[in-house]
């Protein structure tokens, strides 16, 4: 068995219940009826803009007159300015008695019903709770629907966001911070762009490798993480990542993938993706597939594995995004990395640093 190290997460939560099935979306009505023990003020649903032109998932949706439904633009991943803004406004909508948060999209979408709820239930502001175990008190009730996979945003103890302010981009990492109910329908990722497709997709494959090379260490995060990683290689080393029956594996896989992560840390490449993130403004799928691009040397073998997944699936990934950058951009992708302590120590060790040199961290992103 592998030597757990106390400095990881010891007791696991998981997200409270699931159904997985093609459709789960219209066992929605009968999932929230029968919660009889919630009180019956409004539900909030907050779903990715992309549904706003879709008659049909919209109007599916069981909305009562009382009900509002918030459509969260995806241009930029979520701000802590944007969710104090989004929470005022649902405050004033009357926040006190909420019912439910339905949240329904991407990580973005899914990390901001999460941010919504948990400030809905604890007051204050986003930025209180950036970090680890800040929040004192459960949410509303939150029920996750993704609508593409790979972040495991749905299972995880987190809701990432970025501090326009500090560059800070933390989450609520928090047991509050999980779903206490999921329907993961995975028709509802047939209309995913195939670019997007393919890195939100990596996430998933890209948590577990980095879990599984880390130190903290879980037995069953280690056995979650395995079987995530081979389902990812199935579907992306297939002939077609997009073909339905790899649309369903995915969603499985971006789920173990979150619940492997809730045990662990992630490594290296979220860090720097990270400081892609912050500087470049890039999306995390992408950029953690160009700074795994560009961590040969820690990660040798996936990044390979990586290169002919991409050439697979005819996506091709960024390169030179750091080209030109000036010095005080570079100084800002070395601060908005080596901030990520846990992850860092997860890969190696707490002399991160020795290794990690600022001419270090800013060589490694001059390949990126
Ligand atoms: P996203 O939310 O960034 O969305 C990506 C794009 O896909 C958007 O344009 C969106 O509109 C579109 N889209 C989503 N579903 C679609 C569909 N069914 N059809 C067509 N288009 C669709 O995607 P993501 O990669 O899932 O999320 C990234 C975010 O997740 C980042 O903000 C990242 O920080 C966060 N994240 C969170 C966790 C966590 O544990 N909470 C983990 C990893 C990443
Ligand atoms: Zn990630």
């Amino acid at each position: 068995m592998t030597k757990q190290l106390e400095t990881g997460i010891l007791n696991v939560r998981n997200v409270g219940r699931y159904i997985f099935r093609e459709h789960a979306l219209n066992l929605l009505p009968s999932v929230l009826e029968s919660r009889s023990d919630i009180n019956n003020g409004p539900i909030f649903f907050i779903v990715d803009k992309f549904f706003e032109g879709s008659a049909e998932l919209v109007s599916d949706l069981p909305v009562r007159r009382i009900d509002r439904v918030f459509f969260i633009p995806t241009e930029d991943e979520p701000t802590t300015e944007y969710i104090n803004a989004l929470y005022t406004e649902i405050s004033q909508a009357g926040g006190k008695h909420v019912r439910a948060i339905v949240g329904i999209g991407g990580g973005i979408t899914l990390d901001t019903a999460k941010a919504i709820s948990n400030l809905l239930g604890n007051g204050g502001r986003a930025e209180d709770y950036q970090g680890w175990d800040l929040l004192t008190k459960p949410g509303i009730y939150k029920i996750g629907i993704p609508t593409i996979s790979g972040t495991g945003a749905e299972a995880t103890r987190t809701c990432v966001m970025t501090s326009k302010k500090t560059g800070l981009k933390l989450g609520m990492n928090s047991d509050f911070s999980i779903y206490d109910q999921l329907l993961l329908d995975p028709t509802l990722t047939e209309t995913v762009p195939r670019d997007q497709f393919f890195f939100t997709g990596m996430d998933a494959y890209i948590h577990c490798l980095e879990a599984l090379a880390g130190s903290y260490r879980n037995p069953i995060g280690d056995a979650l993480s395995e079987k995530a990683l081979g389902l990812c290689q199935g579907v992306f080393l297939s002939d077609d990542m997009m073909e339905e029956e790899n649309r369903a594996k995915l969603m499985v896989a971006s789920y173990l993938g979150g619940c492997a992560i809730a045990t662990s840390y992630v490594g290296i490449v979220h860090p720097f993706s990270a400081g892609l993130s912050v500087v470049l403004g890039l999306h995390h799928g992408v950029a953690n597939c160009i700074a795994l691009n560009g961590l040969k040397e820690f990660y040798g073998p996936a990044q390979e594995e990586l290169t002919v997944m991409a050439e697979r699936q005819n996506v091709v990934i960024p390169q030179s995004v750091c080209a030109g950058l000036r010095q005080a951009d570079l100084d800002r992708l070395y601060a908005a990395t080596i901030i990520h302590e846990k992850p860092l120590t997860n890969a190696l060790g707490s002399g991160f640093r020795e290794i990690l040199t600022r001419d270090r961290v800013i060589e490694l992103f001059s390949h990126m």
